[in-house]
């Protein structure tokens, strides 16, 4: 099952690919970028506090941590995390992520619907994806035990429909990635923080990472079509 070659050819390969062409994108644009200076001099850390103070978001902190690129924004502790290339860094790439990241605090701020919902759905999506995907595969193995009894497909069929909440999740994610970026763009410029025309390189490596969270929904779809293109096909009716 796990070395079946169709999951092979259909599945893991195209996901490896997608994902790692997006991710590889993010990172030739945040390289590229990281290298433009921004006219203002301002650090990732010290764009993120302005921004955040202009809200009148004091009590929201910004903290270092390591791992290149792993950036966030946690509502439950109201921080600010940035990784050490962008807090220390001085680049457009850099002030771009710390800017994003504001944008979730200030979607937070403002009880941003899209963003209430995709941190209720943390827990489902969990289920979904352990939970989903193995009864998605105990479906296929006794349908195959079974030499096709239908029983096999429903039981896949229950766990696509499982497996669906990670699709769900990833579906509320986008609009509230693309709108945290869509308030970076604004607000770094508000704030004097970039000027207009540095923004290009900026919104390059905000663009090319919003395209990672689409990437992650496709791998999603191909997965769940996968499995019930292969329990129609066992399925005996
Ligand atoms: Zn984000």
């Amino acid at each position: 099952m796990f070395y079946d070659y169709q999951y092979i050819i259909w599945v893991l390969l195209p996901s490896i690919l997608i994902s790692g062409f997006f991710s590889l994108r993010v990172k030739a644009a945040f390289n590229k970028y990281s290298r433009v200076a921004s006219r203002n001099g301002y650090t990732g850390a010290q764009a993120a506090r302005k921004l955040l103070d202009r809200a009148g978001l004091q009590h929201v902190d910004v903290v270092q941590t390591s791992g290149f690129l792993s950036d966030h924004y946690n509502p439950m502790t109201k921080k600010l995390v940035l990784s050490q290339d962008v807090y220390h860094g001085q680049s457009v790439a850099s002030i771009g992520i710390a800017a994003h990241e504001a944008g979730h605090a200030l979607q937070d701020a403002s009880n941003y619907g899209p963003l209430r919902l995709r941190s209720k759905m943390v827990p489902l999506c969990t289920i979904g994806n352990t939970l989903g995907y193995i009864v998605m595969v105990v479906g296929l193995l006794m349908l195959y035990a079974s030499g096709g009894a239908a029983i096999g497909k429903y039981v896949v069929f229950f766990g696509c429909g499982l497996f669906s909440l990670v699709l769900l999740f990833q579906l509320v994610t986008l609009p509230v990635e693309f709108d945290a970026t869509r308030r970076a763009k604004e607000i770094v410029v508000d704030a004097g923080i970039i000027y207009r025309e540095e923004r290009l390189g900026m919104d390059k490596v905000l663009n090319a990472a919003a395209m990672t969270y689409v990437a992650a929904m496709v791998t999603t779809l191909l997965t769940l079509a996968y499995y019930i293109m292969r329990a129609t096909a066992a399925s005996r009716d």
